[in-house]
């Protein structure tokens, strides 16, 4: 018999984006609270008097990833597109759209390899947090804004959230066994987008 199992740890965050180029109400800045489920499979750890034993993973060790990655990034934010013209110079007035998120994606890199290098040698880990050179200069106390190099429809940032959370759970705790197998993310509760990371065959 298989010693394997599946487990789920769901989070829910709030923010806001808009779709630029969609025909209809999405074109609109609006916001949703997003249901966040990561899935992760591997074996059940069989170690007398480890605090994992019985467990593929501890559930709040997963939770905690995902609230000082994803949480700490999209929560309360507003996700705006390279692509998006009107908003990109509303937030960052006189700057280069590419420069501005090739400026985001480096700085959220040092944060999560600075966050990876804690975990692997068990210093506290102080959650990811927007570069603050990148807060807008029109509202210098500081507004929430990601920049994104993608058109954020609930798929992308599925896909993105998987990026960030597989990236992490690689450099942790038996990262070599566990694996992360799929995002699911709510969009409302009615409409939800499942990313596995693996390529899935669709319609020929
Ligand atoms: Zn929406």
């Amino acid at each position: 018999m298989s010693n394997t199992a599946i487990v789920h740890r769901e989070i829910s965050i709030d923010c806001g984006h808009r779709v630029p180029d969609h025909t209809s109400k999405c074109r609109s800045p609006h916001g949703h609270r997003y249901r966040i489920i990561a899935t992760c499979c591997g074996e059940i750890l069989e170690k007398d008097g480890h605090s994992e034993d019985g467990m593929v993973i501890d559930f709040g060790r997963i939770k905690q990833f995902m609230m000082d990655v994803l949480d700490g990034i999209y929560d309360h934010a507003f996700i705006v597109s390279q692509r998006d013209t009107v908003l990109m110079n509303m937030y960052f007035p006189g700057q280069v759209p590419a420069d501005v998120i090739t400026r985001y994606d480096s700085e959220l890199d040092n944060q999560l390899e600075n966050y990876c290098l804690a975990l692997e040698h068990g210093h506290e880990l102080k959650a990811v947090s927007l570069p603050m050179t990148l807060i807008s200069a029109q509202d210098p106390a500081g507004m929430k804004i990601v920049p994104v190099g993608y058109t954020p429809t609930v798929e992308n940032m599925a896909k993105h959230m998987f990026d960030l959370l597989d990236r992490v759970m690689r450099r942790s705790f038996r990262g070599d066994e566990i694996s992360l197998t799929n995002i699911r993310l709510y969009e409302t509760p009615n409409c939800s987008v499942d990313y596995p990371g693996t390529q899935i065959t669709g319609p020929s």
